[in-house]
């Protein structure tokens, strides 16, 4: 399958910094032979889609509202994000599991949002250190992910799994390739068990991910892509991802 790169910006940038950011990115990338997203803050979603109109790079937003429209302060729904040719929404990211008490309740019911309006999720999924070193690993990331094949039931083939261990996130430590084979095997096999077209899912890796070592990672069978954070705000090292993953 065509791998996929997203960058996942987290909430970093300025109009002039993103501006700059992607026209690097859009003039080095001439015809990635993967896709390649990028996930922007919301208040940038309307100026980003501007910069990629008319090129390959998807827009994605950071997160969703579980709630389709209302008194919800501060929210971000679906629809609205769908109208600015919002294409991918990352959801689960840990940091909103962590600082913002998302439940896995909460994280399926933004992922059935996203698809209602035509957006795909970016399913996130991963353990912390305490978590790994108590052996709990595959049992954290099938749970996770359960509640998402549980809400949305025939729409699992249309969503993209991310696995981000925590204990890798803009730590500088990348979880081995073995390692991160590991994982997306049981995740490929749980959505198996779910769907006879487990195979076009795309099984991303997050975590540390980098110019040196993402072609190792990317060389795993059931590693379909990578979600980027630090790297994806250097447009040379993000180039470097995208042409590892060809
Ligand atoms: P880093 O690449 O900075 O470790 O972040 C990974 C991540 O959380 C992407 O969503």
């Amino acid at each position: 399958m065509k791998k996929l790169i997203a960058g996942n910006w987290k909430m970093n940038g300025s109009l002039a910094a993103n501006q700059s950011l992607l026209q690097e990115i859009l003039q080095g990338l001439g015809q990635a032979a993967c896709d390649v997203a990028v996930a922007v803050p919301a208040v940038y979603v309307s100026q980003v889609q501007g910069l990629l109109q008319g090129s390959a790079v998807h827009l994605g937003a950071q997160d969703v509202s579980a709630h389709d429209g209302g008194a919800y302060t501060g929210e971000v729904s679906a629809a609205m994000l769908r109208e600015f040719g919002v294409r991918y929404a990352l959801v689960g990211h840990s940091e909103r599991r962590q600082y913002h008490g998302e439940t896995d309740a909460v994280v399926a019911a933004k992922a059935q949002k996203a698809l209602n309006a035509g957006i795909t999720p970016i399913v996130c999924v991963g353990e912390t250190l305490a978590q790994r070193d108590a052996g709990e690993t595959e049992a954290v990331v099938k749970r996770q992910l359960a509640a998402v094949i549980h809400a949305i039931g025939a729409c699992t083939t249309e969503i993209v799994v991310a696995y981000e261990p925590v204990w890798a996130i803009g730590t500088g430590k990348t979880a081995t390739p073995e390692q991160a084979q590991a994982v997306h095997a049981v995740l490929r096999a749980q959505l198996a068990a779910a769907s006879t077209q487990a195979a076009k899912v795309p099984l991303l890796y997050g975590g540390s991910m980098n110019a040196g070592n993402a072609e190792q990672l990317l060389a795993q069978p059931d590693i379909n892509g990578g979600l980027i954070g630090g790297a994806a705000l250097k447009a040379p090292d993000f180039l470097k991802i995208i042409a590892a993953a060809a």
